[in-house]
C-alpha cells in the first residue's frame, strides 16, 4: 500500500522527523487562506502514489496567495503520470541549500532491510543511482543487532557530515529506520531530505507498507478500504466486508471456485460453451461449511444470477464440508439451480451427501460448464 506524501508526512511527524508546514486541501481556495497564514512563498504538490512528480509537471511554485490558488486550480483533475490529480497539498516553500537522498528498503537477495543515503538526492536519483552508483551508501542491516547509532553516525560521516550535522542526519536515518520497522515498509525515502538554514527538513516523504501485514495496521487497512470505495460496485464492498474475495462480472452465471487459478479457468470454460459469468467468487484454500454457505448465499442473493457453477478440487478442501455449506446454504435460499463439479478429498462423501439431497455432481469442468450454461438457457 503507497502512501500519499503528506499520509507519510504524519508518520515521518510522528517519529520526529522534520517536514514543512503544510496543509491538504479541498478546494482551490483554501490554497489562498494557508499561503496567506504562512506568509511565505509555497509549493502546490499533487498528492499521487507515485514518484516524478516534479519532473511530470505535479509540482508548482507560487510567491502569493492568490498565485497559490491559481497553481492549485491549474493542477486538480489534470493528469499527472496517469494518475487524475484529485488532493493537492500546500506546502511552504523551502529555502534549499542542499538536496541529499536517504531510504529504507527491504533488500530481498539478503533477506534484511537496507538503509540507502546519497548526497546527490533530488528528482535525478535514479541516474545517480545508474551512472555513478558508487554516489549511494548501503548499509545492509543485520536483523538480530539492528541499526544502531554508529551505523547511522557511519552513513553521514560517509556523506560529508561531521559534527552537528552528523548527528541530526544521523538521528533522521535511525527514526526512518524505526517507521519502516514499525509500519512493516517496503519502502520508506525522503528524497530530497533538504539542508536549510534551520537544518534538515523533508521535502517529501514516501511510505510504502507490505499490505500482508494491514492486519497490524487497522488504521490502515480501514483506509484502503475507503480508497477502494469508489472502485468497488456495492456488491464487492459487500463481500468484502464479509471477508469474501469477490468480483463483479456482467453474465448470469454464478461461479464459485477455490484458488484464484481454478476459478479463472472455471470463468473462461463457462464463456467457452457460450455462457456468461456473472460473478468472480474464490473461496481461497481450507474453506469450513460455515464460509462455503456464506459464498453460496452471497451469490443466491445476487437477483441477476440465474444458476450457480461450484467448481472445487479438494485439497486442504474437503468436498464432504463443501456439500454440507451448498446444503445449508440451500435450506434459506430461493431455488436456483446449482451445478457442482468436485473431486479430491472426501470426493465420495461429498458426492454422496449432495446426491441425497437430490443435487447431481460432475468430475469434469468442461461437462459441468455445458450443463450449467443449457440450464441457464445458453448453447
Ligand atoms: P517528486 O518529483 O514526486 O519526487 O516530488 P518532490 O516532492 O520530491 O519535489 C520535486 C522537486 O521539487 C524536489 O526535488 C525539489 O527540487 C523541488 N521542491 C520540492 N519542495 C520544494 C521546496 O519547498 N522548495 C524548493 N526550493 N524546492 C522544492
Ligand atoms: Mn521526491
Amino acid at each position: 500500500m503507497k502512501l500519499l506524501e503528506h499520509e507519510a508526512k504524519e508518520y515521518f511527524k510522528k517519529y520526529g522527523i522534520p517536514t514543512p508546514q503544510a496543509r491538504v486541501i479541498k478546494k482551490p481556495e483554501e490554497a489562498e487562506d494557508f499561503t496567506d497564514s504562512i506568509g511565505k512563498s509555497v509549493v502546490v504538490k499533487a498528492q499521487l502514489p507515485v514518484g516524478g512528480r516534479g519532473k511530470a509537471g505535479g509540482i508548482l511554485f507560487a510567491d502569493t496567495p492568490g498565485d497559490a490558488a491559481e497553481k492549485a486550480r491549474q493542477l486538480v483533475g489534470t493528469e499527472i503520470r496517469g494518475i487524475e490529480v484529485k488532493k493537492i497539498m500546500i506546502e511552504e516553500k523551502l529555502d534549499i541549500l542542499n538536496e541529499i537522498y536517504v531510504g529504507v528498503t527491504v533488500d530481498r537477495s539478503n533477506n534484511c532491510y537496507v538503509v540507502l543515503a546519497s548526497s546527490k538526492g533530488g528528482i535525478d536519483i535514479e541516474e545517480v543511482a545508474e551512472a555513478t552508483p558508487e554516489k549511494i551508501v548501503r548499509h545492509k542491516v543485520d536483523p538480530i543487532h539492528g541499526f544502531k547509532s554508529f551505523h547511522a553516525n557511519e552513513i553521514a560521516r560517509k556523506l560529508g557530515y561531521s559534527d552537528g550535522e552528523m548527528v541530526d542526519l544521523s538521528q533522521i536515518l535511525q527514526k526512518l529506520y524505526n517507521l519502516a520497522i514499525d509500519m512493516d515498509a517496503e519502502l520508506t525515502e525522503i528524497n530530497p531530505l533538504t539542508e536549510t538554514v534551520d537544518g534538515f527538513i523533508a521535502a517529501d516523504a514516501r511510505l510504502n507498507v507490505d499490505n500482508n501485514s494491514l492486519f497490524r495496521h487497522k488504521e490502515l487497512k480501514e483506509k484502503l478500504t475507503e480508497s477502494y470505495h469508489g472502485e468497488l460496485t456495492k456488491r464487492e464492498l459487500e463481500a468484502r466486508n464479509k471477508g469474501l474475495t469477490y468480483v463483479e462480472l456482467e453474465g448470469n452465471i454464478g461461479i464459485i471456485g477455490n484458488g484464484a487459478g481454478l476459478t479463472m479457468a472455471t470463468l473462461d470454460t463457462v464463456q467457452l460453451y457460450g455462457g456468461a459469468p456473472g460473478n468472480f467468487l474464490d473461496l481461497g484454500g481450507g474453506a469450513d461449511p460455515e464460509s462455503i454457505e456464506k459464498a453460496v448465499n452471497f451469490v443466491y442473493s445476487d437477483r441477476r444470477i440465474d444458476a450457480l457453477f461450484v467448481n472445487v478440487l479438494g485439497g486442504i478442501t474437503r468436498c464432504d464440508h463443501i456439500a454440507e455449506g451448498i446444503l445449508n446454504a440451500r435450506g434459506e435460499s430461493e431455488d436456483k439451480p446449482i451445478v457442482v463439479r468436485m473431486m479430491g478429498t472426501k470426493e465420495e462423501e461429498g458426492k454422496k451427501i449432495l446426491s441425497e439431497a437430490g443435487i447431481e455432481t460432475m468430475d469434469s469442468m468442461e461437462e459441468a460448464a455445458q450443463r450449467v450454461v443449457a440450464l441457464t438457457g445458453g448453447e
